[in-house]
């Protein structure tokens, strides 16, 4: 086959559609700005100490297995994935410390502590999230986004009796769902947390993402030994081994158009590229303001992005320390003493929390390769707001560094500002400068409203033929798993739309 793809992006969900396409006989060029392939799945390195600085944690890890099958690969033989159990560690302000473990028994064990009630009703949470996940994850998940009707048609399909529908569409926030389940607030914080792995408040986000923890529960928690950033390494081996070629350092100014839709990419070089298919695995909103030339940028298309909500975005600490920390666990969060609070600052008043909640990450607790003898690779997260004028990180981001210092040494980690002997600080500013995130926005689009994870943006241009959307921002939405089904979503509509031509 002579038919060539142009993708704009060596992101995640970049290289899974140029893997899926490549090894289908297209011939594949990735253009990628930075130095490194990954997007904001990267890595730093230092003295010994490496850090993952995005990602941290890997779910769903059979749709990374089936993108290595596609290329005639097996995961299994180039990543060593270590199921992380206990899967986190909580610690209250109230000085309650709390393990979720991998297994549900156990779980149900744990919560009994705190209330008999709340561990009778865990196996319930998760079978709704059960439910709702085989009702929804093969027409929504694995499957091309149509317009409304259609994804309604496909769902209504699915559903077997009037409680099905109920539960798709309930039209309760997650944190409604969560206190029906829980009635101690140590759980609730707890189950309402998942809402933000897809950027999303949980007093707005729709119940429909019980099926958060249900996967968490089914398919486990996992680090890929090495660091996460392996997994950036593989599919970049992937790549080489079905022969599309990747350029790093080759920043796109623009798709190239004609009368008939998208021809191919213009490098910032001047360099044109012409190309049967473009796949832009930026943002949808970048692309459609930067990329797409204004005479080919339907205006409505402009305004109906800018008005959605974007996620998250997160404000990020690296810390390498010269001192250990027994008592942390792979993963630990720190909670805040009032979460409602802490979201309502985040998507209503837009500013950054005063007492934010903060996940610490400490690879090197299961990986002692990740630091320095006698030192830890902290990877420190706090939920932020999504950038606007009126909230500036360039004046916060010092502030902001020694109140989340202040607050894990008041919580647990002692001492730890005169450990500190690597540091460095990344801002929302950062992850929209360094990826091109739209706000700085973590998982595109947040799903704070009941239609929200039904209308993201579709994976294929209506109004410019020949152009694709892959990536967090479209639809299936953001995170490691749902960014490489993207990839497949779009490989599958070229092969489709090509074929028919
Ligand atoms: C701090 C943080 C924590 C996270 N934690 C998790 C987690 O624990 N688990 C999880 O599953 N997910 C997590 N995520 C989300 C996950 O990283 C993303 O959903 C996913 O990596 C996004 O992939 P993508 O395909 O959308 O591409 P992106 O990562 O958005 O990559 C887009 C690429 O396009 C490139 N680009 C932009 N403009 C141009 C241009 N003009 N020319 C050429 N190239 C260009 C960028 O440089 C970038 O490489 C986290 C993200 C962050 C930032």
């Amino acid at each position: 086959m002579d038919k060539t793809v142009a993708i704009i992006g060596a992101g995640v969900g970049g290289m899974a559609a140029g893997i899926r396409l490549a090894a289908q006989g297209w011939q594949v060029q990735i253009f990628e700005r930075n130095a490194q392939v990954g997007g904001k799945l990267n890595l730093v390195e230092q003295d010994g100490w490496r850090f993952d600085t995005g990602p941290s944690l890997l779910t769903m890890p059979d749709v990374a297995r089936d993108l290595f099958a596609a290329a005639g690969a097996s995961l299994d033989d180039v990543l060593d994935l270590v199921p992380l159990d206990p899967i986190c560690r909580y610690v209250y302000p109230d000085g309650i410390i709390f393990d979720a473990v991998a297994d549900t028994e156990q779980m149900q064990a744990a919560i009994s502590e705190f209330s008999e009630r709340d561990a009778d009703n865990f196996p319930k949470f998760l079978d709704y999230g059960r439910r709702v996940f085989d009702i929804t994850a093969e027409p929504f998940l694995f499957s091309e986004l149509g317009d409304f009707g259609t994804v309604g048609g496909a769902l209504l399909r699915r559903l077997n009796r009037p409680l099905d529908l109920a539960r798709v569409m309930a039209p309760i926030s997650l944190h409604t769902l969560v206190s029906r389940y829980f009635r101690d607030p140590h759980m609730r914080q707890i189950f309402d947390r998942y809402a933000t792995y897809n950027g999303s408040s949980p007093y707005r986000a729709p119940a429909v993402y019980a099926i958060i923890p249900y996967v968490e529960y089914s398919y486990g928690a996992w680090y890929p030994r090495g660091g996460m950033y392996r997994l950036a390494e593989a599919l970049a081996g992937l790549l080489d081994k079905v022969g599309a070629q990747v350029h790093t350092d080759t920043p796109v100014r623009a798709i190239t158009c004609s009368d008939k839709g998208a021809t191919g990419v213009e490098l910032v070089s001047g360099e044109i590229v012409p190309a049967d298919v473009v796949i832009s695995n930026v943002d949808i909103a970048t692309t459609y303001r930067y990329l797409i030339p204004p005479d080919f940028r339907p205006r409505a298309v402009v305004e109906r992005l800018a008005r959605l909500e974007p996620s998250l975005s997160g404000f990020v600490l690296l810390l390498g320390t010269d001192c250990r920390y027994a008592h942390l666990l792979h993963h630990n969060i720190y909670f805040s003493d009032n979460y409602q609070q802490e979201f309502y600052d985040i998507f209503t008043r837009l500013v950054a929390p005063r007492d934010p909640t903060i996940y610490v990450c400490a690879t090197s607790r299961t990986d002692p390769t990740q630091a320095p003898s006698g030192g830890e690779n902290l990877f420190v997260l706090v939920n932020a707001p999504y950038l606007t004028p009126e909230f500036s990180w360039a004046a916060e981001r010092d502030g902001y560094r020694d109140l989340v210092l202040d607050k894990l040494e008041r919580m647990g980690l002692a001492g730890l500002r005169e450990h500190i002997v690597y540091e460095q600080v990344i801002t929302p500013e950062d992850l929209a400068t360094r990826y091109g995130a739209q706000h700085g926005a973590i998982y595109g689009f947040s799903s704070n409203s009941l239609f929200a994870p039904f209308t993201r943006p579709q994976n294929r241009a209506r109004d410019l033929p020949g152009l694709y959307f892959v990536g967090g921002s479209v639809h299936p939405g953001g995170g490691l798993p749902l960014v490489m089904l993207s990839g497949k979503i779009v490989a599958e509509l070229v092969a489709r739309d090509t074929m028919a031509v």
